[in-house]
């Protein structure tokens, strides 16, 4: 039995699954979780010393690689300062502004502790500003753990067949209208269905929790040519894809302006932080300044503001989108060229540098398609792949992430290792 295994005996004497997120359980992809025991750049080391090529990147937020120098070393000296303060602090401010120059549609935002709690919030203020009770989310959509998105969840609700939680009221069950991704006529017949009975309509502009899953031209154009016309609020959760697949998240990427955006991962450079921001008229109506409640104890914490504001710096600086996506499309045309030399016809995907390989054939649009992947398939990939060196995602139905700490060569040594796994997993797949 090595470290990882034994570490994992005794967390699941204290911690429900041995976890604190499910998905880092393994369970969909069996085996034992690896521990972590200290990361670097684009390189991840386990708890009996062996190093992985990183892909998880944290679920996203480590975009800049782990423990990036510059990071570090602001970290250090704003602990030195004192951890938190319950008071307001010039870094607050200066986060803020940030992230008001860089996501086009925010003019004011709030910052909160996790993506979870920025969708909630996100959605009370929808609530609150139209006086309506309903919301649209879409199949295979994760917006976090709130019960109002425990319905046909995506992400580890998917993956461990729990998409609609116990313990979710029925109330809350009821007030979640569902459409599906990419198809406008889903949303338009809910929109018919319940006539000024919307307050929000929830939607990753790029989803991210059913694989990765691009919008078809003129779906982002259509859900705000929706939400105007039925004065219904447009959410993009951008908690993963804000910072990630431009500067400006996938609002600037495609051109389209959502009344409220929610924020995370990135923003917090590694440290718990997410985000809620948009048109100053409804985040006016946020307390104090307004009746929507919303607080937090921890919420602005100056190290996790010191550590989201460095990591954006680090992402204004020339060439950095650039580099990203070079490094991405060489591991996509290496992983096309792969499948090609096996022959084996699956479904990738790319936005900047999210990518996903579908165990599915065809194009993959909505949930029902990511839904038809080949779990098994995915699972023996997996392992092949962690036996490797190189660390994915343990569950089909996930992102990978690119950093800006990955090398070339690394990318190379991952394409290597993908054509053995691939081969492996095609016994499955025939
Ligand atoms: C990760 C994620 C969330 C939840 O964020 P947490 O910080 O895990 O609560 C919400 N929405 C999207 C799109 C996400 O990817």
């Amino acid at each position: 039995m090595d470290k990882s295994e034994r570490l994992f005996e005794r967390a699941r004497r204290a911690i429900p699954g041995g976890v604190n997120s499910p998905v880092r359980a393994f369970q969909a992809v069996g085996g034992s979780p690896r521990f972590i025991a200290s990361a670097s750049g684009s390189k991840i080391r386990d708890a009996d010393g062996r190093e992985y090529i990183d892909y998880v990147g944290s679920w996203g937020p480590m975009i800049v690689g782990h423990a990036h120098p510059r990071v570090v070393e602001a970290l250090r000296r704003a602990c030195e300062k004192g951890t938190s303060y319950g008071a307001p602090t010039e870094l607050e401010v200066e986060l803020a502004e940030k992230v008001v120059e860089m996501v086009p549609s925010v003019e004011m935002v709030r910052m909160v502790n996790s993506g979870t709690e920025a969708t909630l919030s996100a959605i009370r203020l929808a609530r609150g500003a139209t006086g309506r009770d309903k919301i649209v989310k879409f199949e295979g959509a994760y917006h976090g753990h709130a019960d109002s998105f425990l319905i046909a969840a995506g992400s580890g609700a998917a993956t461990l067949g729990v998409p609609n939680s116990p313990g979710v009221t029925a109330g809350a069950a009821r007030d979640t209208l569902l459409a599906r991704y990419n198809d406008l006529e889903s949303v338009e017949n809910l929109v018919e269905g319940a006539p000024n009975e919307i307050a929000a309509v929830i939607v990753e502009p790029v989803a991210g929790n059913m694989g990765v899953v691009p919008p078809v031209p003129g779906f982002l154009e259509g859900l705000r040519e929706i939400c105007t016309r039925e004065a219904i609020v447009l959410i993009f959760d951008e908690v993963m894809t804000g910072f990630r697949v431009a500067p400006g998240g996938a609002q600037q990427l495609y051109g389209v302006r959502p009344d409220l955006t929610t924020l995370g991962k990135i923003l917090g450079g590694g440290l718990p932080v997410g985000a809620f921001g948009g048109r100053a008229d409804l985040m006016r109506q946020v307390a104090p300044e307004g009746p929507i409640y919303q607080a937090g104890t921890l919420s602005g914490n100056p190290l996790a503001m010191t550590a989201g504001l460095e990591t954006l710096r680090i992402l204004s600086e020339p060439g950095v989108y650039e580099r990203l996506e070079s490094l991405s499309r060489r591991l996509d045309e290496g992983t096309r060229r792969n499948l090609d030399a096996l022959g084996l016809d699956l479904c990738t995907t790319r936005v900047g540098s999210m990518l996903c390989l579908f165990f599915a054939s065809g194009e993959v649009r909505s949930w029902d398609d990511a839904s038809r992947s080949n779990v098994k398939a995915y699972a023996a990939y997996f392992q092949a792949m962690l036996e490797a060196g190189i660390y994915l995602a343990p569950a089909q139905f996930e992102a990978a992430f690119v950093s800006l700490a990955h090398s070339e060569e690394d990318i190379d040594r991952t394409l290597d290792a993908q054509r053995r796994a691939l081969d492996i997993a095609r016994k499955i797949l025939d």
